[in-house]
């Protein structure tokens, strides 16, 4: 791993040096920029050596994307965003499909993309509007999806919708990017994360073989799949909330106060000492999820495990925790600079507006809070 972390850092040190400015802009994606990642052997590193990826766990991918991360959030979004649909293509799409897809993620570096979120349908996925129709050995699928990050350059979609001829069935297809009836319809402009695209985009009666549906429950494929994603957004607040205590301590040391400077002040001492220690359990926490998903995914029998296990709770609490103390970081961080924390001269302001996706993608807090209650609490089983 030392070798792969090391070539992490190289890129970031050759590539995102003052991040802030030149990234924080919607005027085109960086895709150069990603492009280089895959050339320096990096992409989608969690793919496995089988189908000729390096193979690297979620432990690993902890100390990757706290890395990237640090130096900005949404390529670090970009790059690790895939795993999301990759891993349910990985342990529920047939071995055919799997050949297919998996290998150029890896060797061309290039991107999957998950349609799951809808206007209507919110957080409540079960009400998807998106069907899927079977038709003379096709599958066809039709819907509105409201937001979707890389989609735009993705080689293919994995789309969360429901049988079109029964409501309470979810489904997750595979559909390949360039299918006619794929459009994308805009690009958000999106308070942070600006290096990074989400779409929205339609999809008009998009005809599939039926070998690119993945065996299971779509809602439940979606949970599994998040289990990855959640734990590394949740990394992402750690490397924010690293790089904000960094300019803190860099600007205490020049900041004028009394005699000496901010760095010598009682109070500043305090708030960076309470950052530190919200850092270290931020981290700890997604380390031990990681650990846990890297544990069952190391089982031959991983993908009937997560579809008994769902939602792993170590990852939803990474996620929530590291949003929420990411916030308090970032309210502590912004208010050290001042008027200054407030305009766009100093990079804490990106760095906060960065931080805000943290307790709203893949889950709002009071989602995730209802997901926890109902799966962890109520069943006096499962209570720790
Ligand atoms: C930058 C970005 C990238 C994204 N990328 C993707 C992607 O790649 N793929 C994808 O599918 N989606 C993506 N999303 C969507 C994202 O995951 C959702 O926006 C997020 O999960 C919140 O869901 P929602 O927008 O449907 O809002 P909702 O969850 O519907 O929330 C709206 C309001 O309803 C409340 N609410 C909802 N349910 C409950 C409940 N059970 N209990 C109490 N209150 C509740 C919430 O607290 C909130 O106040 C992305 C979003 C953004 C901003």
């Amino acid at each position: 791993m030392t070798e792969q972390l090391e070539r992490v850092r190289e890129f970031a040190a050759a590539e995102l040096p003052g991040a802030h400015a030149s990234l924080d802009t919607l005027a085109e994606m960086p895709l150069p920029l990603y492009g280089r990642f895959g050339d320096a052997g990096l992409a989608n590193w969690w793919i496995p050596e089988a189908h000729g990826g390096l193979g690297l766990g979620l432990a690993e991918s902890v100390e990757i994307v706290n890395e990237l991360a640090y130096h900005d959030a949404g390529v670090a979004f970009t790059l690790f965003i895939s795993v999301l649909g990759s891993s349910m293509v990985e342990l529920y799409g047939t071995p055919e499909l799997k050949e297919r897809l998996l290998p150029p993620l890896a060797k061309r570096g290039t991107f999957c993309a998950t349609l799951g979120s809808e206007e209507r349908a919110g957080s409540e996925l079960g009400k998807s509007e998106t069907t899927i129709a079977r038709e003379g050995g096709e599958l066809v699928v039709t819907g509105e999806k409201y937001f979707s990050t890389n989609s735009a350059f993705a080689d293919f979609l994995v789309v969360i919708g429901v049988s079109a001829t029964d409501p309470t069935d979810p489904q997750a297809v595979v559909v390949p990017r360039d299918t006619p009836g794929v459009t994308i319809d805009k690009r958000w402009d999106v308070i942070g994360l600006r290096s990074s695209g989400t779409y929205r985009v339609s999809l008009d009666h998009c005809r599939v073989p039926e070998e690119n549906r993945l065996k299971g429950s779509g809602l439940r494929l979606l949970e599994i799949g998040l289990n990855a994603s959640r734990i590394l957004i949740a990394t992402t607040a750690v490397g924010i909330a690293r790089r904000m205590r960094d300019l803190c301590m860099e600007y205490a040391k020049s900041k004028p106060f009394r005699d000496s400077t901010l760095l010598a002040g009682p109070v500043f001492a305090a708030k960076l000492g309470q950052m530190e220690m919200q850092i270290a359990v931020m981290k700890n926490q997604c380390e031990a999820a990681a650990r846990e998903y890297d544990a069952i995914m190391s089982r031959p029998d991983a993908a009937g495990v997560f579809t008994r296990l769902g939602t792993l709770k170590s990852a939803v609490a990474a996620k929530m925790f590291c949003g929420q103390t990411g916030w308090e970081i970032a309210g502590v961080a912004s208010q050290m600079f001042g008027g200054l924390g407030y305009t766009h001269e100093s990079p804490i302001g990106k760095l906060v507006r960065d931080m805000r996706h943290v307790s709203i993608i893949e889950g709002g807090d009071d989602v995730l809070r209802d997901l926890v209650f109902s799966r962890y609490v109520v069943p006096v089983a499962r209570r720790t």
